[in-house]
């Protein structure tokens, strides 16, 4: 069996360019700069890489952002304040909250604050609840379900009465992407989500003509969890140590440190042959949830700006 693989950097060079070409038009016709805040809490490693690609992204784009930068022990009610600031903020066209926030703030309260019109991770209970409906145009929604809904449509294959299942139930992946392909009345997949308390976990994944796996373990689907023919897609972001042929681990002679690899949570080496699309890691879900970002935000000032709609297509 051929195996094809789905480059996520091909379609989010894509994307961008789209979203390139209307933040050009936006500015000429308006003559504003879209503004992004980012907001952080805390010192975290993850955040770092997700701020540093924040920056990257903005800058390619010509959009501004301001990282603010909170101390881990800010009071619920300064970082509550904040939020509302940015949400009365005209320059503000967009609010990202980085995660983690420590453990003694509200994280749901200070989502459910950020202004649904400049909720650009689609994070808000407004936004998040749009998905429920079957009608309803969605203009931003969490952006590495629709990540995984653009790499399905990459392959070209009809999802229509096809069996799909999801390993993973969080709030960003999981659980929008399930409601994303049971957003057709008469077109969409079977859908069977399964999580930590799933009792035989292959038993499902053998069954899966499309498998979406979003977990945070490396090589838990292995080859003889799927079946020939299979389209996988691979959400996981996990760092392992680079071996030797003794299986010992390499040290980085520079940083001192055991030099890590980015893996995602399929064995992509022996599961790739079985399937007929897979996403790589890296280089498949990751890049196409960046640019997805940015097209949230530019629906989202299209919609601050009272400019024609058109929200994301799932079918
Ligand atoms: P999460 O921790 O919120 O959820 C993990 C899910 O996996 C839960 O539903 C849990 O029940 C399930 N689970 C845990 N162990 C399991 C097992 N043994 N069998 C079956 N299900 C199991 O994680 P998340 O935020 O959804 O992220 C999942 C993974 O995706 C992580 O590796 C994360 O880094 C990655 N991620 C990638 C992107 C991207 O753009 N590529 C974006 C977000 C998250």
């Amino acid at each position: 069996m051929k195996t094809q693989i789905i480059d996520g950097k091909n379609i989010a060079k894509r994307i961008k360019d789209e979203v390139l070409d209307e933040i050009l038009k936006f500015k000429n016709k308006f003559k504003i700069i879209p503004k992004i805040a980012s907001i952080t809490v805390g010192e975290n490693s993850a955040t770092k890489i997700y701020l540093n690609t924040q920056l990257r992204i903005c800058n390619d784009l010509g959009i501004d952002i301001e990282i603010f930068n909170f101390k881990e022990n800010i009071s619920q009610k300064e970082i509550e304040k904040k939020i509302l600031d940015l949400n009365n903020d005209k320059k503000i066209n967009a609010i990202i909250l980085n995660l983690p926030l420590p453990q003694h703030l509200n994280k749901r309260k200070i989502q459910n604050l950020i202004s649904p019109k400049k909720d650009v991770e689609g994070i808000t209970s407004e936004n998040l609840g749009k998905l429920f409906y079957t009608s309803e145009e969605l203009l931003v929604a969490p952006c590495t379900a629709l990540s995984i809904i653009e790499c399905l449509k990459e392959t070209k294959v009809n999802l229509k009465s096809k069996e799909v299942v999801i390993v993973g139930h969080s709030e960003i992946v999981g659980k929008p992407v399930l409601l994303m392909l049971l957003s057709s009345l008469l077109s969409s997949p079977t859908v069977t989500v399964c999580h930590i308390a799933t009792n035989n976990l292959s038993f499902h994944t053998k069954r899966a003509d499309v498998l979406i796996v979003a977990v945070g373990k490396p090589k838990l689907i292995t080859e003889n969890m799927v079946k020939r023919g299979v389209i996988i897609i691979d959400v996981g972001i996990n760092y392992v140590n680079v071996k030797n042929c003794n299986d010992k681990k390499i040290i980085d002679q520079k940083a001192k440190n055991p030099k890590l690899r980015l893996v995602g949570d399929v064995d992509f080496e022996n599961v790739s042959k079985k399937a007929s699309f897979i996403t790589p890691v890296p280089g498949g879900v990751g890049p196409v949830t960046n640019s997805i970002l940015m097209k949230n935000l530019v629906n989202l000032l299209k919609l601050q700006y009272g400019l024609s709609l058109n929200g994301y297509k799932i079918f």
